[in-house]
């Protein structure tokens, strides 16, 4: 199977070089500034205006989220559209202790790269950076999907960074459900016989899921926090709420964690008096689907580089990506660049360190080459993105 040209990618190999500095300044600079789902407005305009300045042509504000954007590097005519994703939002609390500001940088380090090596792709086609609001709680894909967004993009790629180099590795589907109990107030000390204690409640939904974990496939996730517990001691709570993730290998287990859920939470209104209601939220992330080609080109491009994939790591599960529903809708690829040494959990003030040390830069400028080389492959052999798209039907 054919790709891009060794020399094509020695340039972009070498622009990509010469722009690590500035795009190393830009990831810590993001990484200072931790901004929250659909609030990434420094972010959006920092890394828009550096994909302006080398030659791309930005959009911002696509698909009805004023934080994303769209930038293009054209080829000579109508062609196949590459798009390589980059996320920048930051966790509430702990920063950016998921290293989006090396996704943010490695995807843009790519386009930049391209745009200054090549201005205009020999071939017919274009390569895009998407700029995806809102990986973490927002779904910010897959609001762009819905806009019809990546109606055009015959294939889609990005990097995260991680204790590890790995082409592939499953995510899980996930969905969000918010529970609500309401119960009556009254005085904790004098009265308390005339209230209905929510928080007994929101407990024992707890403890029930304690029980029904032990029942679950081992590759599930149920896991909460209680999001009002009550307002003062001397208060029989009337009012609690709490939010769970329900996560599976496949979207119908996570339907069938949720109707468990369900039972549990209604059992635990019933145990102690309490009303309840509960939300799950619509949009489900779906686990990503594979792609052997793409993963392929990848591995062979990091091969390239000289930036290894390490063995996969047993201790470590599986989180979860809007980028899973992508992968759902068209040819896709969502591997792992290491940015921290083995063993460092993702969401950890450990990890948000590693997100700007030097393995932090290394792994960028390696995900920088590593996507424009595969964009550029795909852009470059119609018969790397047909079986790319041989594999996203067989499966
Ligand atoms: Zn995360
Ligand atoms: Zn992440």
């Amino acid at each position: 199977m054919t790709g891009a040209p060794e020399d094509v990618k020695r340039k972009v190999a070498a622009a990509v070089d010469a722009l690590a500095d500035e795009l190393e300044a830009l990831s810590h600079r993001i990484h200072a500034t931790p901004e929250l789902a659909f609030t990434e407005e420094k972010a959006h305009a920092w890394l828009t205006e550096f994909l302006d300045r080398r030659g791309a042509r930005v959009e911002r504000g696509v698909g009805g989220l004023p934080t994303a954007f769209r930038a293009t590097i054209p080829g000579t005519g109508p062609g196949p559209t590459i798009a390589i994703l980059a996320e920048y939002d930051a966790l509430p609390g702990i920063g950016h202790a998921c290293g989006h500001n090396v996704i943010a940088t490695a995807g843009t380090g790519a386009g930049a790269a391209i745009a200054i090596a090549l201005a205009t792709l020999p071939w017919p086609g274009r390569v895009q950076v998407i700029g995806t609001p809102a990986e973490e709680g927002g779904a910010g894909k897959v609001r762009l999907m819905e806009a019809g967004l990546f109606r055009d993009v015959d294939a889609a790629m990005m990097v995260h960074g991680r204790s590890g180099t790995r082409v592939w590795r499953p995510t899980l589907g996930i969905m969000k459900v918010k529970v609500e109990f309401h119960g009556e107030a009254a005085h904790a000390s004098s009265w308390p016989w005339r209230g209905v204690n929510a928080l007994n409640a929101v407990i024992q939904l707890f403890v029930s899921l304690d029980h029904l974990r032990q029942q679950i496939r081992p590759d599930a996730r149920i896991h909460g926090i209680i999001t009002k517990g009550g307002d003062q001691p001397n208060i029989i709570p009337e009012h609690t709420s709490a939010e769970f993730y329900l996560r599976a290998m496949t979207t119908d287990h996570v339907r069938g964690l949720e109707r468990r859920f369900r039972d549990a939470a209604e059992a635990a209104a019933t145990a102690t008096g309490c009303r309840v209601t509960i939300t799950s939220d619509p949009t489900i992330h779906e686990p990503m689907k594979a792609n052997e080609t793409m993963a392929r080109l990848f591995g062979r491009n990091l091969e390239l580089i000289g930036f290894p994939e390490d063995p996969d790591d047993p201790e470590a599960g599986y989180g979860s990506t809007d980028c899973g529903n992508v992968s759902q809708a068209l040819p896709t690829i969502h591997p792992y660049v290491r940015i921290s040494p083995d063993g460092v959990p993702g969401h950890s003030r450990e990890f948000a360190e590693w997100a700007r040390s030097p393995m932090a830069r290394a792994g960028m400028v390696a995900g920088a080459k590593a996507l424009a080389f595969t964009a550029l492959d795909l852009v470059a052999s119609s018969e790397a993105l047909a079986r790319a798209k041989q594999d996203f039907n067989a499966t």
